[in-house]
């Protein structure tokens, strides 16, 4: 528990880290620092003397220890939209003969858009080929090039099994590409023992960096020297500062980088990795299902009309829990105006994310207090809560 780490606001129990992690304490220095003795006082010298310019690769390493990776093997930066796309462009070069993209209806639709977008514009006869999460092992043939999924559903928490779905992929020539958004910082991954080709994940969910910050790409190291990036941005150069018209792509993983970087958001990443200094991941993954059975337990006692779309058995769950409620939206306006901060997922999904970092047994208590007053209590029925916000 270091919920002393974090700056939530009193009375607010907040479980929607898994959508955006809160602010740890120690950021607020650190951005300071980072705005007045670097960008204030340095200037364009920061780039050298404030380690701006190698940030994505410490970060990156930084990163790699949470997710089973070695070092030189993850790089910060973009939008993980963008990090899905260079991977799933470096998988398609990597089976040049093959022309199937696999991949599942619960994938987070911007991995699925960002795939199609790709395949269209490559003008050949590819097809992203979406099936149902249990029909992936059916549908692996050899006419996959790669095989892209979510670790765990963003909707219903549901968790592939990334070692076995991968080895799969691999019986059949097929690449892996794993999305880790909801994963990294919330369960121990083993990338390396899984063997797969490439991860990509964001920090500002369960590793609080903060809104906006950047995502992180891993390529396995035995194969990054032979990837061309699509995406051939000058910070990925061999030479950067040689300005040549031509691109030569960066050493290993520095390849994957594309344009500059957003040093505010690293410097709070690096304030917000700080804090898993000294973690066990394994000890949160079992904290995490302690919470959240607890949590499904007594709301299924307290509010009968929440249905749990969630898996029961905790072993195929991510760290979050859902349930569906026909007036799921409206009840979840409710339910943070009552101080309990969940989010909603269309069309009927209210969503609660258990990050034992800052929230305790207690907190999950009292926040079944609060839904089972909204739902018991009809609270939720009032205009105001009704009226879908542009962001829900
Ligand atoms: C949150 C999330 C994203 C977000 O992508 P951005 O480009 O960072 O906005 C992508 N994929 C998955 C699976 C996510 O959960």
């Amino acid at each position: 528990m270091r919920k002393q780490l974090f700056d939530i606001p009193k009375g607010i129990i907040y479980l929607d880290g898994n959508s955006l992690g809160p602010l740890p304490v120690s950021v607020n220095k650190k951005l300071n620092q980072t705005v007045n003795d670097e960008w204030r006082t340095l200037l364009i010298k920061g780039w050298n003397d404030a380690g701006w310019h190698r940030q994505p690769l410490t970060l990156g390493d930084r990163l790699a220890k949470l997710i089973g990776a070695q070092a030189n093997t993850v790089v910060v930066g973009d939008t993980l939209s963008i990090k899905i796309y260079q991977a799933l462009a470096a998988s398609l070069q990597m089976r040049p003969d093959r022309k199937v993209v696999l991949s599942d209806n619960g994938n987070f639709p911007t991995d699925l858009y960002m795939a199609k977008g790709l395949l269209d514009s490559l003008d050949k006869d590819y097809e992203l080929r979406i099936v149902d999460p249990e029909a992936i092992a059916e549908n692996l043939d050899e006419s996959v090039a790669a095989l892209m999924l979510t670790q765990v559903d963003y909707r219903t928490g549901r968790l592939h099994n990334m070692k076995e779905l991968t080895a799969r992929a691999h019986a059949v020539g097929s690449v892996a590409i794993w999305d880790l958004a909801h994963s990294a910082g919330a369960m121990p991954i083993d990338l390396e023992a899984c063997n797969a080709e490439f991860a990509a994940g964001c920090t500002y969910k369960y590793l609080n960096a903060g809104p906006g910050a950047p995502a992180f790409i891993y390529v396995r190291p035995d194969i990054v020297n032979d990837i061309k990036p699509a995406l051939a941005g000058w910070l990925g150069h061999a030479s950067p500062f040689g300005f040549e018209l031509n691109y030569t792509p960066g050493p290993a993983i520095e390849r994957m980088r594309v344009g500059t970087p957003p040093v505010l958001q690293m410097s709070a990443l690096d304030a917000a990795l700080d804090i898993w200094d000294g973690v066990s991941m394994s000890e949160i993954r079992k904290k995490s299902i302690l919470l959240s059975e607890l949590f499904i337990s007594e709301v299924e006692k307290r509010c009968p009309t929440l249905n749990l779309v969630s898996p029961r058995d905790s072993a195929k769950r991510g760290s979050q829990v859902s349930f569906a409620f026909e007036n799921g939206y409206a009840a979840m306006q409710a339910i943070i105006a009552g101080g309990v901060i969940g989010d909603f997922r269309a069309p009927n999904i209210m969503r609660f994310g258990f990050t034992p970092l800052y929230i305790d047994e207690d907190d999950v208590r009292q926040a079944v207090d609060v839904i089972t007053d909204v739902i018991q209590n009809n609270l939720w029925d009032r205009e105001e809560y009704k009226t879908r916000k542009e962001v829900t």
